[in-house]
This record gives C-alpha cells, structure tokens and sequence, in this order.
C-alpha cells in the first residue's frame, strides 16, 4: 500500500514555527505513519497584476530557499516551484497527487482571485477524493469573529479594539510549536519547473526564521517600552520593522502578541504604554483585514464612503510622476518617496503625511497612490494599505474627516525636528538647517533642489470644495 502523504501548501505563512496547516500535517503523518510534503509555487503573473513589489517577490522567493534548509532539518522536503499565475496552481497540485497524497493543508487567503484560486483546487481535490484542511490565522482573530451587540461588524476601530482586547484576556493566544522530526523517507518528487533562483535585491532583510524571530523578541524585549514616545519620528528606529516579514508570513501576529505578552504583560494593558500602543497597531492589521473580508467590494477598489467615488480627481500625470520621484518641493514628502524608491519601505507618519499629500494637495485619485505603493513597498499588504489609503483620503472606514488636511510643512517641523531624516534622501538640502531645512523656498529655492509644485493652502481649499461637491451625494452615488 502507498505511504499516505499529507501536502502542505505554504502560501503567506513561510514560516515553521506557529505554522498551523504544517503541524496538522505533521500530526496526522505521526498518526497514519504518513510523509509530511510541503509545496511552494511562485506566481510571478499574479503578483505582477497585483502590482507586487519585485523586492517583496525576492524577499517570497528567498524566504522559502531558507524554509527549505529549515524544514530539511526536519526531514520535510519543500518543493519550491515555478508556476506562472494563479491557474497553474491546479495542473501543478494534481500532478502530485499521484504520489499518494491523502489530504491538503494550507492557510486561506481572502483576497478574491486567491479564493478562486483555492475554489479550484478544492473542486480538484474533491474530485480526486483528497480531503482539503484550509487554516484561517491571517488574523489573530478570525475575521467575522468581533462584532457588535447586534451581531455587526465594526466599522469604527475604538469599539472593535475594546472587543478585541475583551477577547483576548478570556481566550488568550495559542501559537502551535515546531513540528517535531519526521521519519526519513525516500519520496520520488516529480520533475516540476524549479522555482526560479531570487535576484537577492531585497537582501538586506535576513530571511532566515531564526533572524526574524531575534529581531521580533529583540524588540519586544528592549524597545517596545520607548515604542510610544519613538514610533513617530522617521529618524529614529523606533518601530519594530516586522511588516515585510508580516506580510509573507515570516512572523505570525500571533506570535507578535505571545511576545509581547511574556516580555511586557502588565504594560501591555496600560492604555498609553508603548506595548499598548504597539498592540493597537497589530489590532489596526486586524481590523482592516477584517473590514476587507466583511465589505469585498473594497477588493474591487471602490470607496467605503460610496458618496467619495463620485469626485472629479483633476489627476495631472506630472504631478503625480513628481511625487513618485520625490520632486514635489515639500522636503519631508521628496524624502519619504525616496526612502520608498530606494529601499521598500516607509515609516508609518510618512506614509500618512505622503498619501494626504497626493490626494489633498495634488488632487489626485487615492488608488494611484495605493497601485504606486504596492508597486514599490516591501510589505505591500492590500489590507493594510487600502485601508491606509482610504483613511488619508478620507474615503474609508473610520477615516480622517475630509477637512483633516495634513500640512506637510508643520508635520515636517513636528516629525523630522532636526531634519535628520531629510538631509539623509534629500542631499540637495544637506546645507539647510532649522526652519530651512523644512520650508527651503523662503527666499530663493537652493540650488539643485525643485520648486513647489503646488501652494498648499491653495490645494486645501480646493480639496474641501472637491469633497464640499459630493457630500450627501450619498445614494446617487450608491446608484451609479
Ligand atoms: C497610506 C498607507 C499605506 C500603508 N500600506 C501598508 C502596507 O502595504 N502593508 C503594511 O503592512 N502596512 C501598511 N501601512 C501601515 C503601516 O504604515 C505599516 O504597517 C508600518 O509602517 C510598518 O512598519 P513597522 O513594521 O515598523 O510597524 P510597527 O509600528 O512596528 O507595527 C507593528 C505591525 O503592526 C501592523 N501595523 C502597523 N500600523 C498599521 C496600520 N496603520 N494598519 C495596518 N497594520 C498596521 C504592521 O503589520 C506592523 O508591522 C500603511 C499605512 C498607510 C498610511
């Protein structure tokens, strides 16, 4: 008789630790003397339609050359493999199967085309008579699980947080251990195109588990205390930079929480303490995660706010290619787009002071700005970031109100005191200091460095007539 195998599908949970579909695998191998095989398949034409960054794609593709030496240690072969988008998925599977494959294991996702992709191979396996095990721990708590009295689910965080957090101290957090050893086998793999060697462009994230668990416990041990205090100022480290690693499932949240809950207990039910505060942020990925799978037309990029979709976005091409290449002459926005373009990655504020930037003051329509940053950020998550984009341009859930405009100038003197972090990507102002430094065309615009491309106080007044023309335009907009 075949040696049963059970087959772990690793998608957005790369990781061996807290990996609930693989120690379920591994549990029923030890129970049917069965081989654990885990399975990989890059999708390079779906990620590129979903505008996934490169870097993150490398960072996916190194991550799981490193699981593979991680689960070897463990005698789990993981077969990385090459396919092409997300209907390659199903050909690839079934030609596994054959090997003796008795049930499937893998972590669901909630985007729609990833659903879909996943109908299919159930369909295939149900066909074939393979049983299909899907595991919801994108978020810590299973979206649809928090609602209101009337069994509804929140729109407005504070209320979600509050039932959150009354969840978490009666049900407390359950991370599942490392698999144990598994038998030696001698599995004959078939010959699969072998997922393509990545181009090492995100190398300057560690990828091994080991590394992202240090920096994960490294910070919860010594600087999530300051975390408060910190976590707004780009110059300084002050926040945990766990999000590429979030994003690909390097890390669980759970495991963020567990941390944070051995190291920092008590603080962390203090309501301002920095391990609050950062266990906020973590209950913020939930929340929009949540919001994502409750309201699916957000996946379609529609506004939260119906009434929002029906603004005239002027949307001047040069305009928005300035900000993409950080030559708006707002220091602190050209800094923070460069930071983006050259590395991946974005400190929170500025994502927040760059995004009110592009709708507020350059009129432009939010899902540029979320398309642009997906293509670029390491840690492109399209629940976070559409609900960061949507609560900048005031069009979401539980958003900035529309008159919040954010001036980029004073956030600059607020956020970057020193300049520290401009004259770091804006060497054009490395001369400037002070108020200068934050607002360089008092005089004369320095050399080498461009001209405002737009007055904001001009730009704010125009953003409340855009925002003025449609509010209480609501059910027209329903209609269109
Ligand atoms: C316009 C805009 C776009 C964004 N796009 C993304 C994105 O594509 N991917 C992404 O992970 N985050 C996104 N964020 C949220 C936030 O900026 C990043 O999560 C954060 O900067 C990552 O840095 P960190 O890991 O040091 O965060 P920390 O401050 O250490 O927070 C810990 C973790 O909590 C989660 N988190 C923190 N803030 C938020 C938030 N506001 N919403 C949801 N989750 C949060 C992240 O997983 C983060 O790693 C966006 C925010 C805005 C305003």
């Amino acid at each position: 008789m075949q040696t049963p195998v059970h087959l772990v599908w690793l998608r957005h949970d790369l990781r061996v630790y807290d990996n609930q579909a693989l120690y379920t695998a591994c549990s029923a191998a030890a129970h049917d003397k069965g081989i654990v095989l885990a399975l990989f398949i890059a999708t390079p034409q779906s990620w590129n339609a979903h505008q996934m960054a490169p870097l993150r794609q490398d960072l996916l593709r190194r991550r799981v050359q490193a699981m593979q030496t991680e689960l070897a240690a463990l005698n789990i072969p993981l077969l990385a493999v090459e396919g092409s988008d997300y209907a390659s998925c199903e050909p690839l599977i079934a030609a596994l199967l054959p090997l003796g494959v008795k049930a499937l294991y893998a972590q669901v996702e909630y985007e729609l085309r990833e659903q879909r992709r996943d109908q299919q191979v159930s369909i295939l396996l149900a066909q074939q008579g393979v049983a299909a095990h899907w595991f919801d721990r994108l978020c810590i708590m299973p979206p649809g699980s928090i609602r209101t009295q009337q069994g509804e689910i929140y729109k407005v965080f504070t209320p979600f947080k509050r039932n959150w957090l009354q969840r978490l101290a009666s049900d407390g957090i359950q991370c599942y251990p490392k698999p144990a050893l598994q038998p030696e086998h001698s599995l004959l793999l078939p010959a699969l195109p072998p997922m393509q060697a990545p181009d090492q462009s995100s190398g300057h994230w560690p990828v091994s588990e080991a590394e992202i668990l240090t920096r994960m416990r490294n910070f919860c041990q010594q600087r999530v205390s300051a975390y408060q205090q910190e976590r707004d100022f780009p110059a300084i480290a002050g926040t945990s930079q766990l999000s590429p690693y979030l994003a690909i499932g390097g890390v669980s949240a759970q495991q963020c929480v567990a941390r944070l809950q051995l190291e920092a207990n008590e603080a962390m039910w203090q309501e301002k303490s920095g391990a609050a505060v950062w266990l906020s942020e973590l209950i913020w990925r939930d929340f929009y995660k949540h919001i994502l799978v409750a309201f699916p037309h957000l996946i379609k990029h529609r506004a939260f706010q119906a009434e929002t979709d029906l603004i005239r976005w002027p949307n001047e091409q040069a305009r928005f290619a300035a900000w993409c290449r950080g030559e708006t002459g707002y220091p602190i926005v050209d800094a923070a787009m460069r930071q983006l373009n050259q590395t991946g990655w974005m400190h929170n504020r500025l994502r927040m002071i760059t995004a009110s930037f592009l709708v507020k003051d350059l009129h432009i329509d939010w899902r540029w700005g979320e398309q642009y940053f997906m293509s670029k950020l390491l840690d492109g998550d399209f629940a976070a970031n559409n609900g960061g984009w949507q609560w900048a341009a005031s069009t979401g859930t539980d958003a900035a109100p529309y008159f919040r405009i954010f001036n980029p100038v004073t956030q600059s003197e607020r956020f970057d005191p020193n300049g520290d972090f401009i004259r770091q990507f804006v060497p054009e102002l490395s001369a400037k200091t002070g108020k200068d430094l934050h607002w360089p065309h008092r005089l004369v615009t320095p050399k080498g460095y461009v001209k405002p491309i737009v007055d904001h106080n001009e730009a704010r007044k125009q953003t409340l007539a855009l925002f003025a023309a449609v509010k209480g335009k609501a059910a027209e907009a329903v209609d269109a």
